[in-house]
């Protein structure tokens, strides 16, 4: 069964200390990342994703190597959906995931066979041939996740996946994200709780670039409301 262990994640941006001291481990299963802006979900996410480099101390590993060490094997079993929306703004749906099969190294029969799969499954074949810049944000998400989930990763990171999405494609969403977990390790940030009630195993709450609760959702929420939780620990927030 896959593995992620973080041990003694730190993060310094000059003198700004963003992650302090973490660690962690992630087995298959949704873990919900829950706190508020500035907690530090998107520097973990970044380290996670292996785009960002935590302070000299810091240790992430996949299945006992350190990340480092993997090099490219880690990037091919690592899905990554950014926080940013604003790339590639003149390409077509289409094109940007062709692009991103093709940095991936998927060949190019495959990647024909999954992009029409996926652009169906996110319910955006229609518009598959608009350039992104026209998108609204609830599209430019599904595109970005449809990016994402090129190459069936064993790790899916998703930096607020829901964000600027209306109600009903927060359900296509969901949804997938439900659908497709088997056999994943999946991190999903949010500062929405209702993003992670009745889709998280697990539940991280983050504040101040600590872990300051976490554990299994139904445990963490039996009697109790999550939003409760929330208030809870980011009442004053
Ligand atoms: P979140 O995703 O939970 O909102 P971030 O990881 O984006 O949190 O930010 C954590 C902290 O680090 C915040 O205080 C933020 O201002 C700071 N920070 C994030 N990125 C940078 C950066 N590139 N340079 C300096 N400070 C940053
Ligand atoms: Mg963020």
């Amino acid at each position: 069964m896959n593995k992620l262990q973080l041990k003694n994640v730190s993060k310094h941006y000059s003198s700004k200390l963003a992650l302090d001291n973490i660690s962690c481990e992630f087995s298959v299963g949704i873990w919900g990342f829950l706190g508020p802006n500035g907690a530090g979900k998107s520097t973990l996410m970044n380290i996670i994703a292996g785009i960002l480099k935590p302070d000299g101390e810091s240790v992430v590993l996949y299945n006992e190597t350190p990340v480092p060490q993997l090099g490219r094997s880690y990037r091919s079993v690592i899905g990554y959906m950014p926080q940013q929306q604003n790339v590639f703004r003149d390409f077509t749906g289409a094109q940007f995931l062709s692009y991103m099969a093709a940095l991936k190294g998927i060949d190019s029969k495959a990647a024909r066979v999954q992009i029409s799969e996926l652009l169906q499954r996110l319910e955006l074949t229609d518009i598959a041939h608009r350039r992104i810049s026209g998108y609204s944000g609830g599209m430019k998400q599904r595109i970005l996740l449809a990016q994402a989930l090129l190459g069936a990763p064993e790790i899916l990171i998703l930096d607020e996946p829901t964000a600027g999405v209306d109600p009903k494609q927060r359900v296509i969403i969901k949804n997938l994200i439900k659908e497709i977990s088997e056999d994943k390790i999946i991190l999903l940030s949010t500062h929405i709780v209702s993003d992670i009630e009745k889709l998280a195993d697990r539940i991280v709450f983050l504040k101040d670039g600590r872990i300051v609760q976490q554990g299994a959702a139904d445990e963490l929420l039996a009697g109790t409301e999550l939003e409760s939780l929330y208030m809870r620990y980011f009442g004053d927030e």
